[in-house]
């Protein structure tokens, strides 16, 4: 039996589970082959023939479960892949790099794939760069079809399209994550997902959390010694990951895992209780979304409303901008759904790691310093008009006021810029809207009062706010814990925005990931913040947490913390004061 092996790790989605591991997009390392002899040639090109079908048909296997199971737009990244696998010319070309070129099978769609990628990838166009991605998926898928003996081919197809792929429950074991990776599985058997790349805020890791399940990054190195079906224990010990886990092992899983759930009894208790401190201070707690399936899980966890909604989501479902009704339309659902709860509608946020495949965008050296959110929408009016006049009609329709929420603000003038055309806008059409500013980049934390007459609100966008600060990129798993909005500047830069918008009148918010965990709302309720807004199923710990503290003493930890000298510290000083009162451990923790 092997031996136990402890890997040391970072908590992106927190849990405590074992099971075994399925390798999914695993990197394959293979060693081109050429010059094969012409006799050997006939036996390569009939695996590939027989690998490309066989993928093809895998793939409209899960363009027909993923179809039905998630909305036709989800499946049609399979969709396309099946199509480029189908195209004569594609094929006539890996053929001929068997039969004229001697390459074996595998190399053949190594070459021919990494070729068109590279292509897509030098044209200076973020639609094709997105593209490169989609052969290399391509390339993988059938070359794993190659290396899989012919036995098996049938089962697997069966799998793709059944309704359980994974057929059992599962650790999901893949060097990344991206969403549109994500939604392939079947959820209810994905145990845990381990990637090596990824930081704790990347879209993957934040996903992860709403979905509840586990997560852990490991170094890829580590990750490379993990096969399919190896036993695999998601935090025996926080932090770690233990491969072919012995039984002291899978014993301490069991009881933490009794544990969590006792911990689920003890919050679902708090469901239908107010957020209100020790003394008294009541504080809404609202929750985050980005499409139609958030809402249920929202109504359910009874938030106070809807802090951040997510409308880029909707338009990367799209192929083509979404028309102006059809956008209104889906507003009005929105509001409709939350009754009379408050909705702050976020503007499309697009640009960095959030590109919409149908809007040109140039090569930025630096994209998350670049062309993006408030500035992207300036540039583009007719977007943003068309977005803010579908967000009024869904107004004046339901008769409820809705909050429109500026993303990436740096200087005045982009605020007024939108004020103004909401002011035209609520004439024509008879709707009422707040506008407020997200605090995303240190410029605007440090300026909040000149917003004063422009920002009816604000909402502290602590994922990106922390990068700008320390400047440390929220994707770059590298960076380990340089990347934490626990660091002082970045608390101090939070509280000093939260007291300048109090003074000016402004509603004071947080709709980072920072609002998820409790040891950051304990700071966030010192700072004054009047809501937080996070994942649903983040609410109910921070609920907890809220309902333990006094503002007084959260308030002194404040002072302490920023007196330190990193973010390990303030993090540990808020979780040690959190377990004196003894709440439950956030995200990561
Ligand atoms: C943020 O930056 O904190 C935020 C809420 O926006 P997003 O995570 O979508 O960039
Ligand atoms: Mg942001």
């Amino acid at each position: 039996m092997a031996e136990e092996k402890r890997i040391a790790g970072s908590v992106l989605s927190p849990g405590t589970v074992a099971g075994p591991a399925l390798l999914a997009g695993a990197e394959q390392t293979i060693a081109i082959r050429r010059g094969i002899p012409a006799v050997e040639r006939p036996a390569e090109l009939a695996a590939l023939s027989r690998a490309v079908e066989a993928a093809t048909g895998e793939l409209l296997a899960l363009a027909g479960r993923v179809g039905k199971e998630l909305g036709a737009d989800k499946a049609e990244i399979f969709e396309s892949h099946a199509d480029i696998l189908s195209d004569e010319e594609f094929r006539a070309d890996l053929s001929r790099l068997v039969t004229e070129e001697g390459y074996s099978a595998a190399s053949a769609v190594r070459e021919a794939t990494e070729a068109h990628a590279k292509d897509m990838e030098e044209l200076d166009d973020e639609y094709f760069r997105a593209r490169a991605d989609d052969f290399r998926d391509i390339g993988h898928r059938v070359i794993e079809w190659i290396m899989r003996p012919a036995e098996e081919e049938a089962s697997h197809i069966a799998k793709a399209g059944a309704d359980c792929f994974p057929a059992v429950p599962s650790v999901v074991v893949s060097r990344t994550l991206s969403p549109g990776q994500t939604v392939a599985f079947h959820l209810p058997n994905v145990l845990a997902f381990v990637v090596s790349a990824g930081g704790a805020n990347s879209h993957a890791a934040i996903l992860a959390r709403s979905l509840g399940i586990p997560a852990m990054v490991i170094p890829e190195a580590e990750l490379a010694t993990i096969s399919n079906g190896t036993t695999l224990a998601l935090n025996p010990e926080p932090g770690f990951l233990a491969r072919d886990p012995g039984p002291e092992t899978l014993a301490a899983v069991e009881s933490e895992r009794e544990r969590e759930s006792r911990r689920a009894e003890r919050l679902k208790a708090l469901l239908d209780l107010p957020a209100v401190t020790r003394c008294g201070r009541r504080i809404g707690l609202y929750a985050n979304g980005g499409g139609m399936k958030d809402l249920a899980g929202i109504s359910a966890a009874r938030a106070d409303g809807i802090g951040l909604f997510r409308t880029e989501f909707l338009f990367m479902e799209q192929e083509s901008f979404p028309d102006e009704a059809s956008q209104s339309a889906y507003y009005r659902r929105v509001l409709d759904t939350m009754g009379g709860r408050p909705v702050i509608f976020r503007l499309l946020d697009i640009g960095a790691d959030k590109p919409l495949p149908y809007a040109p965008h140039p090569r930025e050296n630096n994209p998350f310093l670049g062309w993006r959110g408030i500035r992207w929408l300036l540039d583009n009016p007719d977007v943003l008009i068309s977005q803010l006049r579908a967000m009024l009609t869904a107004s004046a329709e339901t008769g409820r006021t809705v909050r429109i929420m500026v993303p990436m603000v740096c200087s005045r003038a982009e605020m007024t810029a939108v004020s103004d055309l909401v002011g035209n806008l609520k004439r024509e059409t008879g709707g009422e809207a707040l506008v407020g500013m997200m605090v995303e980049t240190p410029a605007a934390a440090m300026t909040v009062r000149a917003f004063e007459g422009v920002s009816s609100f604000i909402s502290v966008g602590s994922n990106d706010l922390t990068q700008y600060a320390l400047a440390a990129d929220r994707e770059n798993e590298l960076l380990g814990g340089l990347y934490s909005e626990f660091h002082p500047a970045v608390l101090s830069l939070m509280q000093k925005a939260c007291a300048d918008a109090k003074a000016c009148g402004m509603e004071t918010g947080v709709c980072g990931e920072f609002a998820a965990s409790p040891e950051g709302a304990v700071y966030l309720a010192a700072m004054g913040f009047d809501e937080l807004s996070a994942s649903a199923r983040a609410l109910p710990a921070v609920k907890e947490a809220i309902r333990l503290i006094a503002l007084e003493d959260a308030r002194d930890l404040l002072r302490r913390a920023l007196s330190l000298g990193s973010a390990a510290e303030t993090r540990l000083l808020a979780r040690e004061f959190l377990d004196r009162l003894a709440v439950s451990p956030g995200p990561g923790a």
